[in-house]
């Protein structure tokens, strides 16, 4: 009897094999999954970060997750070595681990680059950094070239000090928190766009990261948060998403109402507490 041919699947290559991926002209989605069992399955949740390319300058939205600044290190120069501009500023959407975990690297790594956004505390991790903080405002814009990023009213957020991040090119809207949701690494989920992802049931996963993460959805009116969130939507003319634990969604048309839908589900349910504390694989 013949052996079966072996056939490499998308689930053999590993997220940080295939990305960088341009989700939309100069703005590309980088970084790893992180895994943790939920239900049964290898459930995963991403720490993305982007880079964002103008004519003179590029910006590295969100550091990712400590354990994947060698991947994130790794895209951004193959990223540089095509000819994308170098990198001359990090924003970063709050002070939060996943968000900022390697920003001590990159300011380091990266001695032309400085740090823009909220800057709250980060000079007491890094002193030897503080003159290469810049704060920033709701409005405020950082020039690269072409196009800007601009600090933008962070609807839904994890910490106060939360600003999020908008490119007035084309469009696309950097959420933090707001857009969290994971996704099934067995569905072959990782490294795809929501859309392109159609079995992964956006109201669900969306309701259960609000319940593990955003404990005070519990506690508010979400329908008032979700219409502000429309709002700020259409006064931007959000073309598209890149959370930083999502998905990107690029029809945000179709995908909001189902993020929001999550939302409002999580909001009437009581806190589950833990996750299932088992090894992941
Ligand atoms: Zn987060
Ligand atoms: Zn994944």
């Amino acid at each position: 009897m013949l052996d079966k041919p072996q056939t490499k699947t998308m689930l053999d290559t590993p997220v940080a094999e295939r990305m960088p991926r341009e989700i939309a002209p100069g703005v590309f989605w980088i970084g790893d999954c992180l895994a943790q069992r939920h239900k049964g399955k290898s459930y995963h949740g991403y720490n993305a970060a982007y880079l964002v390319a103008g004519t003179e300058a590029s910006i590295l939205v969100e550091t990712g997750h400590p354990k994947d600044f060698p991947v994130i290190e790794r895209h951004m120069n193959e990223l540089f070595a095509r000819g994308v501009a170098p990198l001359k500023y990090l924003f970063v959407t709050h002070q939060e681990t996943p968000h900022c975990g390697g920003l001590g690297r990159i300011l380091k790594n990266f001695p032309d680059a400085l740090l823009v956004g909220d800057v709250s505390d980060y000079h007491l991790a890094f002193p030897q950094y503080e003159h290469r903080m810049r704060s920033m405002n709701e409005g405020d814009e950082i020039d690269l070239g072409g196009r800007t990023l601009m600090a933008v009213e962070p609807v839904i957020r994890d910490l106060r000090t939360t600003w999020w991040g908008f490119d007035t090119k084309e469009r696309v809207l950097f959420p933090g928190d707001g857009f969290a949701y994971s996704h099934y690494h067995e569905d072959g989920h990782c490294g795809l766009i929501a859309e392109e992802a159609v079995s992964l049931d956006l109201p669900d996963v969306s309701s259960t990261f609000a319940d593990l993460a955003l404990f005070w959805t519990k506690f508010a009116d979400m329908n008032v948060y979700c219409d502000r969130l429309d709002h700020l939507i259409a006064r931007l003319d959000v073309k598209i998403i890149g959370p930083t634990h999502g998905l990107p969604i690029t029809d945000v048309k179709t995908t909001v109402p189902k993020v929001q839908a999550g939302l409002k589900a999580a909001a009437l349910m009581p806190e589950s507490g833990t996750n299932e504390k088992v090894a992941v694989s």
